[in-house]
């Protein structure tokens, strides 16, 4: 392989955090890779953002001003010549028509990503572990329903908690044996409300729980099946 025209060049918005960004980096090298072999990678553009001016903005639910930072944060990515767009982080696809109406090349929505991986498996109903934005606004939720999707989340308590670890643990880097325990307490219990699988609708969450923890249940890990999505994407143009 000579010619690195022949595979698209992926746009990556990611800071949110760099920890998940890093993973989708790497993943997105190792899936090029195995296509092509030999010295292959990724033909990849990351703008990455600042996770403090994110989480203020979450916090504070400025989603108006955040659709607009990450609007111009994608126009960049287009500039530079990114065939098309993952956002490396669930949560801020509460802003994501924002971002796609601010650009001209396709944007990857990551619970479409899901959704397909979900109904592939023949899933009805999945439990959904995320930030509270996440497990709580309908903007997941009801993306999942359009694809016939239902959700069920964990009790507010464990919600708390749940969003608790993602901000003050998992985008630090700090992964923490207390946190799985509770992490896989919130699969079991989604599991005891109707869940058929687990959707890891937080981009660190592979971080902490993985399919082995929980063989009977079925994970839907967001971070590699995006990643999965724009490989395939790059590689298309072949
Ligand atoms: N990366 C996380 C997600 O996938 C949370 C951090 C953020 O708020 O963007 O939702």
């Amino acid at each position: 392989m000579s010619d690195t025209d022949d595979i698209q060049t992926v746009g990556v918005l990611g800071g949110m955090s760099s920890e998940s960004t890093v993973t989708y980096y790497r993943q997105i090298n190792a899936g090029i890779n195995d296509a092509l072999g030999g010295h292959g990678a990724g033909e990849v553009l990351i703008r990455s953002v600042n996770f403090a001016t994110i989480e203020h903005f979450i916090r504070t639910e400025q989603f108006g001003r955040a659709g607009e930072y990450l609007g111009e944060a994608a126009q960049a990515l287009e500039r530079g010549g990114a065939a098309f767009i993952v956002m490396a982080t669930n949560t801020m696809h509460r802003v994501a028509s924002a971002i796609d109406s601010a650009i001209s090349i396709p944007f990857v929505h990551i619970v479409d990503v899901a959704a397909a991986a979900i109904r592939e498996a023949d899933i009805g109903t999945v439990g959904l572990l995320g930030t509270t934005t996440t497990m709580e606004e309908p903007f997941y939720r009801e993306r999942l329903a359009d694809h016939g999707i239902d959700v069920v989340v964990p009790e507010q308590s464990e919600r708390a908690e749940i969003n608790r670890i993602i901000f003050e643990e998992l985008t630090k880097g700090v992964v923490s044996e207390v946190s799985r325990e509770r992490y896989l307490d919130a699969v079991d219990a989604m599991g005891a409300m109707g869940a058929e699988g687990i959707v890891l609708g937080c981009t660190e969450i592979e971080m902490l729980i993985e399919q082995a923890d929980r063989p009977a249940m079925p994970l839907f890990d967001t971070t590699a099946l995006h990643v999965e999505r724009a490989v395939e994407m790059s590689l298309d143009g072949q």
